[in-house]
């Protein structure tokens, strides 16, 4: 690079957010032969989305309604012109307005014949009934080629280039032609075109998307904080309500710390027993029927498809019981309670208080508490897409299935720890109602039981040989096609086999 180049800047020119703002993206020449891309608006995504043409080398021709006004807002290379002339300029044109304003475009229909149009605009409202924006567009300027897409990239994205946020744009449009020359652009900036199908089938669908809160999130968290209120409820009845009524002593400190430290870990086993539960539900069905080429039920679909997300709600609670735990002895009720304890010693003249089992039994329920917390922690930092890129299938389904079975024993004698012998202790049960680990227990147990059995050679070589294909009516069969919303379990992307 000579010298003279290095000392100019990347971008010239003040652009949005001052001179630095430009810093960020390295401009390559415009190509000649690359089409000259229009943008009607001025915004924020007008912006972003300019700086980034200008960096992957094309010729930006913005039109704006006040044109003079917008100017200093731009790269220096994009021209910054009116409505009419950047329509008339560019051969394909980004439409970075909000809907509503798409009719004060009617006058530039001439200048837009045969041109292709970018609808970039989000829907307004979650599931709302189409048409949607594009189709609107569409039906405005009927004799321009309509494509949906850039919508569910942020400026933020745009403005920091595909090394932040999503690289995938998705795009959908009724004109083959008119789709390659956008995902073509797409490319060009470093971004992954996803070809989404038609206006009439997708456009209303990828409008949604980013008002989309959770939506695959929405029933383990449901679930986690249905069950955490069952719990709490649970424990603040035995546990604080209890003294109360029947001794008249007051526990209603422990409602904002003891309490939910009690609730947090029963929570979390039995939201993790949840992620395997499945898997074993599945493969039982799977030896049943003999053949893995039945459609599992929907409710299992769903449920196998929500496994990282309540393995990650049990995590978050895990995490919170720790930190819960380790504050526990920072509390007054608790260095009071010692304190009394201690007195209450002298007093009757004990001089050592140690109880061996005792010891032993908290140095074992800390440890593997530990060990369970970390299995976990590996198995929620690897459910992160980045990290799950990086690793081969074999890897992910090893620390997935494996170390996830483990998280799950951990836990499990984690909490038979802390039970102990209490259970079999009749003054533990609080208006006859059992400790919380005993109601928790059954379900990790089972699934543990039924995992168990799976594994025992003759039910697992069958279990290998339905997976590989292998079908007990010796007929190969195939399933009906998938119903919409749903999927043939042969077919999944994800192999139920091993969790
Ligand atoms: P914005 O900052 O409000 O810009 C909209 C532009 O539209 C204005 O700069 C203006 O340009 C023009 N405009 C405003 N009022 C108008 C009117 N009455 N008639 C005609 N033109 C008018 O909005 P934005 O955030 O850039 O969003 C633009 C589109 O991009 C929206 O459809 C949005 O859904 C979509 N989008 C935005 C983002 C984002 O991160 N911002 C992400 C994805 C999609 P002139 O005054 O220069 O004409």
């Amino acid at each position: 690079m000579p010298h003279e180049d290095m000392k100019s800047p990347l971008i010239r020119g003040g652009g949005c957010g001052g001179a630095g703002g430009s810093r960020h993206l390295e401009a390559s020449a415009p190509d000649p032969g690359a089409p000259v891309v229009g943008i009607l608006g001025t915004g924020d995504f007008s912006r972003s989305l300019c700086r980034r043409l200008v960096a992957s080398g094309y010729q930006v021709v913005v039109g704006s309604r006040t044109p003079k006004r917008s100017l200093a807002l731009f790269p220096v290379d994009a021209e910054v012109t009116s409505q009419m002339e950047a329509a008339s300029q560019a051969d394909l044109v980004f439409v970075a307005l909000f809907p509503e304003h798409y009719s004060t475009l009617a006058g530039l229909k001439p200048a837009l014949a045969g041109k292709i149009l970018v609808d970039v605009s989000n829907g307004l409202q979650i599931n709302q009934m189409g048409p949607s924006h594009a189709e609107q567009l569409a039906s405005e300027f009927p004799e321009s080629y309509v494509v949906k897409g850039f919508n569910t990239i942020s400026a933020w994205s745009l403005q920091m280039g595909p090394r932040d946020g999503s690289r995938q744009v998705l795009l959908c449009g009724d004109c083959a032609n008119a789709k390659s020359t956008v995902a073509e652009l797409c490319r060009a900036m470093g971004f992954v075109p996803v070809d989404m199908g038609h206006l009439s089938t997708t456009a209303l669908e990828i409008e949604n998307i980013p008002l989309r809160l959770f939506p695959s999130w929405r029933v383990p968290i449901l679930f986690t904080t249905a069950l955490f209120v069952f719990f709490y409820l649970y424990n603040f009845l035995r546990d604080v309500l209890h003294p109360f009524v029947t001794a008249g002593k007051s526990a209603f400190y422990k409602m904002p710390i003891e309490t939910v430290n009690v609730t947090l870990p029963s929570v979390a086993l039995v939201v993790l027993a949840l992620v395997y539960l499945p898997g074993v539900f599945a493969a039982f069905l799977q030896l049943s029927w003999g053949t893995k080429y039945n459609r599992f039920p929907g409710w299992l679909d769903c449920w196998l498809a929500r496994r990282k997300q309540f393995g990650l709600c049990s995590f978050m609670c895990a995490v919170l019981h720790a930190l819960y735990s380790l504050c526990l002895p920072m509390r007054r009720s608790a260095r009071y309670k010692l304190l009394n304890k201690a007195f209450e010693q002298v007093k009757a003249g004990v001089e050592d208080s140690w109880v061996d089992e005792d010891v032993w039994r908290m140095e074992l329920y800390v440890s593997v508490g530990i060990l369970a917390l970390g299995f976990l922690s590996l198995l929620a930092v690897t459910s992160l897409p980045s990290v799950a890129n990086g690793l081969n299938w074999r890897e992910f389904n090893f620390i997935q299935s494996r170390l996830g079975y483990a998280a799950l024993v951990m836990a499990t004698v984690h909490t038979l720890l802390y039970g102990w012998a209490r259970a079999f202790d009749s003054a533990q049960y609080h208006f006859n109602l059992p400790p919380t680990f005993v109601l928790v227990l059954p379900l990790p147990l089972a699934v543990l039981a039924c995992r168990l059995a799976l594994c025992a050679p003759c039910v697992a070589s069958r279990l290998f040989r339905i997976r590989r294909g292998w079908e007990r009516s010796r007929h190969i069969r195939f399933a009906p096609p998938p119903e919409e919303g749903g999927h043939r379990n042969g077919g999944s992307l994800e192999d139920v086999s091993h969790v």
